[in-house]
């Protein structure tokens, strides 16, 4: 029997929580259920900030962890991203460099870190791979958080090289699930949407949605996400990232997550969309060949049914949520 201690830093966040989830209900003949021997630790900025070296070192004396699937960042929408841009690198820089110097020293079996599909070069030929992370300048608008979130990368790669540490990383698309961000400024396109649609259903006004909803977009629900990143755990042992994401076939435009929204909330009411704000990209397709290639087999929840789920979740939540 294993005695593994697998510390999840974020671990209150969208993606810790539902790994927590998965960890906590999936049934024992299950390829992602707890494994008897094992520990696991959800770890929260209240316990330790990893931006301090000190208490990032006391966290790890008090669990001491054999895995590590490092989930803590400072995360945030676009108007976040681009007012705040040397808090994004330097908050991240900071958390990284401590969760990885101090899996080091004490000797970490493997560290999966969270890497994201928005830290891709800005000019960049599509589908994009894990062969393309440092391909280009990022994204003007979210260049801190960016240039963080690739260094993870390099960083992996010289701990290899130099100290012969198993650290690698996930590349995940658009996550979204229970315990999602759900602020209206500053919250992914998702929550963003359904915190609107429930106040015009509350407030019987228009639900307006931003753009013409014609762009694409790869969405992950955050219960599946959290099976693939517990296979990395178990089945994965190379340094180059693996980007998690259902398939480039299976986008689904703006319009159709909003008419999703609109009837996983019963919506009824008038429901227009602002032409007159931007759209942003039409599409930036990734392609999830490598992971369908190691995985064998992997079955994504149909995008409705994860959407009506999070509504839901939303809905009976609403007095607790992050709004
Ligand atoms: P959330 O914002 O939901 O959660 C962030 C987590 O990080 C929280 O648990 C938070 O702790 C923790 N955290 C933040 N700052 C610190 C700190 N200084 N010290 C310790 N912990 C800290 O993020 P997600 O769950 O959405 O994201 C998880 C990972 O996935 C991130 O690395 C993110 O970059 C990546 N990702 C997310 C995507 C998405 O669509 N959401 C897409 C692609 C990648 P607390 O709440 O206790 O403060």
């Amino acid at each position: 029997m294993t005695s593994d201690v697998i510390l999840v830093t974020g671990g209150t966040g969208l993606v810790g929580k539902a790994i927590q989830h998965i960890i906590q209900t999936e049934p024992p003949t299950s390829r992602f259920a707890k494994r008897p021997g094992e520990t696991w630790i959800f770890a929260s900025s209240a316990e330790a900030d990893l931006r301090n070296p000190e208490q990032t070192r006391k966290l790890y004396e008090k669990y001491k962890p054999t895995h590590v699937i490092h989930l803590a960042a400072l995360v945030g929408g676009l108007f976040k991203n681009m007012k705040y841009k040397l808090s994004f690198l330097r908050d991240n820089i900071l958390i990284n460099d401590n969760v990885l110097s101090t899996s080091k020293d004490t000797q970490v079996a493997k560290v999966i870190s969270c890497l994201s599909t928005c830290v891709f070069p800005d000019k960049v030929s599509y589908p994009l791979d894990e062969t393309k992370i440092h391909a280009g300048p990022p994204h003007d608008s979210n260049f801190g958080y960016a240039h963080a979130k690739r260094l993870v990368d390099v960083q992996n790669h010289a701990y290899k090289e130099e100290f012969g540490c198993n650290f690698t990383s996930a590349i995940p698309t658009n996550v979204f699930g229970p315990h999602d961000n759900f602020d209206l400024e500053d919250s992914h396109v998702i929550p963003g949407l359904m915190h609107k649609c429930y106040l015009a259903k509350q407030n019987n006004t228009p639900f307006v949605v931003s753009g013409s909803g014609k762009p694409l977009r790869q969405f992950i629900f955050s219960y599946d996400l959290a099976k693939l990143f517990i296979w990395m755990l178990r089945d994965y042992d190379d340094v180059e990232p693996v980007i998690l994401s259902v398939g480039e076939d299976e986008e689904v435009s703006i319009k159709q997550v909003a008419d999703a929204i609109v009837k996983a909330m019963d919506f009824k009411g008038d429901y227009t969309f602002d032409t007159t704000r931007a759209d942003g990209q039409f599409r930036k397709p990734a392609s999830n060949k490598k992971l369908l290639s190691l995985i064998g087999g992997f079955e994504f929840t149909p995008f409705e049914e994860a959407l009506d789920y999070t509504v839901k979740w939303f809905v009976e939540n609403y007095d607790t949520a992050r709004t």
